[in-house]
């Protein structure tokens, strides 16, 4: 078989794919007509030239793709193109592996270590101040459907609580950074420090951010998840995911090869068999949009600012969350962990939540005054979009849960887009003041 394989390589293992990234772009071009951007293979399945090729692709012994659902080199493009930009200052490999979702990242991200197959006692540590789905498949799929103990933290500040949390049986540790919808801001400098004193993977939920403002892996976490769909693809056209994590990763459990390289151990193994593979038409769509994130996470960043400063001096606002306002909690934190790449100016991303005062009814008539301003559960948009999570994003994990994680009926989620902050601010002055 290998004899096989250097037939085809002078590597005996590689990625099923036989795009390298940026590595041989002049050559990648050329292969595609000149074509400068990069080709959609739409194909569900690879030809192979005889049944030694077929045997030593299958095997993972060359560089091949063979079927979509493993592999697809438009994908590929994506995975390249992502690892290189979530790697970007990071001293170290790292891959990556892009999902039919966000929720598809986080599940492929975090289950590899709730097998039972190293202890029946399985506990993981999580920020409660996580997306509304992601708390869902933590406390319904994972905590009632397979007895893994889930163990909150409410303060996701607070190292302590983090700490007492681990045990022998803890697998991970997983936060949010900013959270969604709250914009809470977790350390994860110092929780790269605590998952190191315990041989402890650290995954981190990045998308609010995305890497044009922060790389949790250069700070000392293990595994970045995104959800694809939000300012990654800002133009609202695809729904996907990406885990992406370093080489040689944390973890007390699991084979050598998923430590040694975890986004394509999944790839080739357990995302095999679950099945969430991307559409490389999704993938093409969201390889545009990447071309300009640096600037959109910019200019949506400058104007929600803006728009935070205006919201906090309205007397019809209670309270403006916002990691950017100098009086927001840890601000200090943000701003050291959140720059724009390639420059040391800090910046805070595009999503902020406020309050309407007056209550939960008062509320939804500033929301349906809205005129420009959409509403809709989404964010990260070139349009600027809001919501109210209690009634939709974060209705079903009940008035308790929304307590713990600070969402009250009065929340406005809103998340800011390209459009002339003039026109955010009017809308949003018509909205309260009706
Ligand atoms: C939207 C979102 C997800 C889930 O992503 P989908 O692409 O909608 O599945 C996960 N984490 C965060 C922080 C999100 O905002």
């Amino acid at each position: 078989m290998v004899a096989v394989a250097n037939r085809y390589l002078d590597e005996e293992i590689c990625v099923p794919c036989h795009v390298e990234g940026v590595h041989h772009r002049a050559q990648e071009i050329m292969a595609s007509q000149g074509s400068i951007i990069e080709p959609a293979y739409l194909s569900a399945s690879q030809h192979f030239d005889n049944s030694d090729h077929l045997e030593a692709a299958l095997g993972y012994m060359i560089p091949a793709w063979g079927y979509s659902r493993i592999a697809n080199p438009t994908a590929g493009y994506l995975e390249a193109t992502l690892a290189m930009l979530e790697g970007y200052g990071f001293d170290g490999d790292v891959s990556a592996m892009v999902t039919s979702s966000g929720m598809s990242a986080v599940f492929m991200a975090t289950q590899p270590f709730l097998s039972t197959e190293y202890g029946a006692d399985v506990n993981f540590v999580s920020s409660i101040k996580v997306y509304g789905g992601t708390y869902q498949l933590f406390s319904e799929r994972y905590a009632k459907e397979r007895s893994v103990d889930v163990r909150w933290v409410r303060d996701s500040m607070d190292i302590t609580e983090w700490e007492a949390s681990i045990d022998d049986n803890t697998r991970f540790l997983y936060t949010e950074m900013p959270s969604n919808p709250g914009c809470a801001i977790s350390d994860i400098e110092e929780l790269g420090r605590l998952a190191e004193r315990h041989g402890l993977p650290l995954i981190v939920d990045s998308t609010l951010a995305s890497p044009a403002l922060m790389r949790p892996l250069c700070f000392g976490a293990d595994i970045v998840v995104h959800s694809l769909s939000k300012i990654i693809g800002a133009s609202g056209m695809a729904i996907a995911g990406a885990v992406i994590a370093r080489h040689g990763i944390r973890t007390r459990v699991g084979q050598e090869a998923m430590a040694a390289d975890f986004a394509t151990w999944v790839k080739l193994w357990p995302a095999r068999d679950f099945g969430p593979s991307l559409s490389p038409m999704s993938a093409l769509l969201l390889l545009s949009e990447l071309r300009s994130l640096r600037q959109r996470a910019d200019a949506m960043s400058v104007t929600a600012l803006e728009v935070a400063r205006y919201l906090a001096a309205h007397p019809r606002v209670s309270s403006v969350t916002y990691p950017g306002l100098d009086d927001s909690p840890h601000h200090d934190v943000a701003t050291r962990l959140m720059q724009l790449v390639d420059s040391k100016e800090p910046r805070y991303g595009s999503l902020l939540s406020f309050e309407v005062a007056d209550g939960d009814a008062a509320t939804r008539a500033v929301f349906d005054r809205l005129r420009m301003i959409m509403r809709a559960t989404d964010l990260g948009r070139v349009k600027t979009v809001a919501v109210i999570p209690s009634i939709s994003t974060h209705q079903q994990q009940g008035a308790d849960a929304r307590d713990v994680a600070s969402i009250p009926g009065s929340l406005v989620r809103l998340s800011v887009g390209l459009e002339h902050p003039e026109d955010i601010i009017n809308d949003l002055g018509y909205a309260l003041e009706g």
